[in-house]
C-alpha cells in the first residue's frame, strides 16, 4: 500500500512494514489464529479516528466532541448485534482476553469457580490458567477430551461440572477441530445453575456465515477476537443478553480499560460489513473446504490428526505418527525454512512439554483469503509431509521454498493486490 508519508518521516518503520509486507506476500501462513485483513479494514485503521479520546459510550462520553466517533460506535454495535443476532454488542474490548476478562468482571466475584476448556486439550490461557489474571483472580476446574476419540465428551462435562459446581462454564478453544455443541453446553450450565459463556474467538468468521453453529442464541455471553475468521482489526468483542449489557459495559470501561481505540472501532465495523457480504459466506465455507483437502492429504501420507480430522478451519497433527521422532519446534523450523509458516503445539495427553510438543496447529483462513482452493491444499500437503518425513534435509528445504515462492506470486495478499 503506498505510504508515500511515512517514507519521508521514518524510513526506518516504513523500510521494517515493506519487509514485513514482503513477508507475509513471500509465506504460506497456516497459522490457525490469523488472516490478511482487507484494504478497507486497513484504512480504517490508518484514519484519524485514532486521534479521539471517548471513554464511555455513544450519548454518554466523558469527553466533548464525540459527535461522530458515537456514531461510528453505533453503527459497529448495530452490524454487530444484526450479524451475529444479539441483543447487546459491546465492541471496545481490545483483545479476545480483555473480552474475557470482562465478562469474568461482569458476573463473577474474585474466588467464583469456573470451568473450562483444559489449554492441553485446546483451551485458552485467558480461561483460568494460574500465569493469566483469569487464573489469579478465579478458581478454575477443567474439562477436557476423552481419550479414545479426542473429542468433546458432554457426559464427561456434565460429571465435572456436578462436582465442581461453576458459577461460569466456558465453552470455545484455540486448538481444537471439532463443532462445539453450544446448545448442549448450555444445558449443562442450566443444569448446574451457572451462567454460560462461549468464547468464539477462532470460529467468529465461521459462525457469522452459519457455517458453524452459533451460541448466540445460547449463552449469556459470547467473546471474540475480531482478527481471526473475523479478519478484521486486532480486537475483541462481547455478545451477550440485555440483562447482562449494563454489567458488561461497566466492566470493559471503566473495569478493565481507558478509552476506546476509535480507529479499531470503525474498522470493526468495516470488517462486520465485509462479513455480512454473500461472498463472506462462500469465504467462510472455502475455509473449511480447504482444511479437509488439506486434512485428507496429510491423511493420505500417514499423517495422524487429532480426533481423525476436522470439521471447520484448523487441524492438529501427530508428529509421532510417521518413522522417527520428530517435535513441533524441529517441524515449526523446517517448515519455516520453505516459508510455511504454522506453530507447534502441544496435543492431547502431550508427554511432552510446551517448548517441544508433539504437534503442528495448521489453519486456512489467511491461506483461503488469498484466493487457494482444494489444488492448493494437495500441494501443499505433499510439500509439508516431504519436509517432514524427510527431517528438514536441506535439498527438499530448498525445492519446496522454490515451489512456495511460485505459489505465493499467484496469490497475493490484500495489501499488495
Ligand atoms: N480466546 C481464544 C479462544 C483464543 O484463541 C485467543 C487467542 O488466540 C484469545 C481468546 C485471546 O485473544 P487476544 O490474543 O486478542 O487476547
Amino acid at each position: 500500500m503506498a505510504l508515500c508519508d511515512l517514507e519521508q518521516t521514518d524510513r526506518e518503520v516504513y523500510d521494517l512494514i515493506c519487509r514485513e509486507e514482503q513477508r507475509q506476500q513471500h509465506s504460506l501462513n497456516l497459522i490457525a489464529s490469523e488472516n490478511h485483513a482487507s484494504r478497507a479494514v486497513l484504512q480504517a485503521l490508518s484514519s484519524v479516528m485514532t486521534d479521539k479520546y471517548a471513554e464511555g459510550y455513544p450519548g454518554k462520553r466523558y469527553y466533548a466532541g464525540c459527535r461522530v466517533v458515537d456514531d461510528v460506535e453505533q453503527l459497529c454495535i448495530d452490524r454487530a448485534k444484526a450479524l451475529f443476532g444479539a441483543e447487546h454488542a459491546n465492541v471496545q474490548p481490545h483483545s479476545g482476553t480483555g473480552a474475557n476478562l470482562a465478562v469474568y468482571m461482569a458476573c463473577l466475584k474474585p474466588g467464583d469457580r469456573i470451568l473450562a476448556m483444559d489449554l492441553s486439550c485446546g483451551g485458552h490461557l485467558s480461561h483460568g490458567l494460574s500465569i493469566n489474571m483469569s487464573g489469579q483472580a478465579y478458581n478454575a476446574s477443567y474439562y477436557g477430551v476423552r481419550h479414545d476419540t479426542e473429542m468433546i465428551d458432554m457426559d464427561e462435562v456434565l460429571s465435572q461440572a456436578r462436582k465442581v459446581k461453576p458459577h461460569l462454564l466456558l465453552a470455545g478453544a484455540s486448538a481444537y477441530s471439532r463443532t462445539i455443541d453450544f446448545a448442549a453446553f448450555a444445558d449443562v450450565a442450566a443444569r448446574s445453575g451457572a451462567v454460560f459463556m462461549a468464547d468464539i474467538a477462532h470460529i467468529a468468521g465461521l459462525v457469522m456465515a452459519d457455517v458453524h453453529p452459533s451460541p448466540v442464541p445460547y449463552a449469556d455471553f459470547v467473546t471474540t477476537t475480531t482478527h481471526k475468521t473475523h479478519r478484521g482489526p486486532r480486537g475483541g468483542m462481547i455478545l451477550s443478553k440485555e440483562k447482562w449489557a449494563k454489567k458488561v459495559d461497566q466492566a470493559v470501561f471503566p473495569g478493565i480499560q481507558g478509552g476506546p481505540q476509535m480507529h479499531c472501532i470503525a474498522a470493526k465495523a468495516v470488517a462486520l460489513k465485509e462479513c455480512a457480504e454473500p461472498s463472506f459466506r462462500q469465504y467462510a465455507a472455502q475455509i473449511i473446504a480447504n482444511a479437509k483437502a488439506l486434512a485428507a492429504g496429510l491423511t493420505a501420507r500417514g499423517w495422524r490428526l487429532i480426533s481423525g480430522g476436522t470439521d471447520n478451519h484448523l487441524m492438529l497433527v501427530d508428529l509421532r505418527s510417521r518413522d522417527g521422532e520428530i517435535d513441533g519446534d524441529q517441524a515449526q523450523r523446517w517448515l519455516s525454512a520453505a516459508n510455511i509458516i504454522c506453530n507447534k503445539n502441544k496435543i492431547p495427553f502431550d508427554s511432552r512439554p510446551a517448548t517441544h510438543p508433539s504437534g503442528i496447529r495448521l489453519g486456512t483462513p489467511a491461506l483461503t483469503t488469498r484466493g487457494m482452493k482444494e489444488p492448493q491444499m494437495e500441494m501443499l500437503a505433499a510439500w509439508i509431509d516431504g519436509i517432514l518425513a524427510g527431517h528438514g534435509d536441506e535439498k527438499t528445504v530448498a525445492r519446496v521454498a522454490q515451489d512456495v515462492a511460485r505459489l505465493c506470486d499467484n496469490y497475493p495478499i490484500p495489501a499488495v493486490r
